[in-house]
């Protein structure tokens, strides 16, 4: 295999690491996967081994049709929604899939989730919306994340988890943090009684600032303020 996949299997092992690490999922469940820069193909995550415990022999390689091309592993069971997903969107190199608390909840409850924050507006670009329900690992569950996937770096998967993605898989990783954190302050905001929303062209605003400025930046964290 050639230094890219490598490197590509390096980069998803440590981000297994920080999902694992941060409470993003319980046991086995979740999956990450990379596009490898240059190639037709992909790394992701085994089915059926947590995260945290996985080694680079571990990980499986796909093309870009799911056929496997080294691994002795079962790729995951959502293979289908990673490779549909960067079918979709040439832009997405990195995705992560969670079952973090509050995004899950917002996922049961069948709501949307709002650019309520700036850092939600520039990592995600406007609302979050959420899938129809569809079960998991199924290509109707792919199906459903691209009904509703648009441009948008995250979707919640209804009565489920969330995927988020990005251009690398830092990036990835900040926006399943950041959707959780924002899914929390949703809720803790309609406890209070109000959720007052950041205004569209503000949001879409802030999504641009991000891309073009901020975006630029080595670790393409989002901008501080
Ligand atoms: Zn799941």
């Amino acid at each position: 295999m050639t230094v890219a996949v490598e490197k590509s299997k390096e980069m998803v092992l440590k981000a297994g690491s920080r999902m694992a690490c941060a409470g993003l999922v319980t046991g086995t469940w979740g999956n990450i996967s990379a596009r490898v820069p240059g190639e037709n193909l992909y790394v992701i995550t085994p089915s059926g081994i947590s995260c945290d415990r996985l080694s680079k022999s571990d990980l499986v390689i796909v093309e870009s049709g799911g056929r496997v091309i080294e691994g002795e592993r079962k790729p995951s069971t959502e293979l289908k929604l990673h490779l549909a997903i960067y079918n979709a969107r040439e832009d997405v190199t990195a995705i992560m899939h969670t079952h973090s608390t509050f995004a899950s909840a917002m996922a049961v409850a069948g709501q949307t989730l709002p650019p309520i924050l700036e850092d939600l507006a520039q990592l995600v670009g406007g609302k979050v919306p959420v899938t129809r329900y569809a079960r998991a690992g199924t290509p109707n569950l792919a199906a459903a994340v691209l009904e509703v996937l648009g441009q948008s770096n995250a979707v919640l998967l209804a009565n489920h988890g969330v995927v988020g993605m990005g251009r690398n898989l830092e990036e990835a990783f900040q926006v399943c943090m950041v959707v959780e954190k924002a899914a929390q302050v949703y809720a803790w905001a309609s406890l209070l009684g109000k959720v007052n929303e950041i205004p569209k062209e503000e949001a879409l605003l802030l999504r641009d600032l991000y891309i073009t400025s901020y975006g630029q930046s080595k670790n393409s964290q989002p901008a501080r303020s």
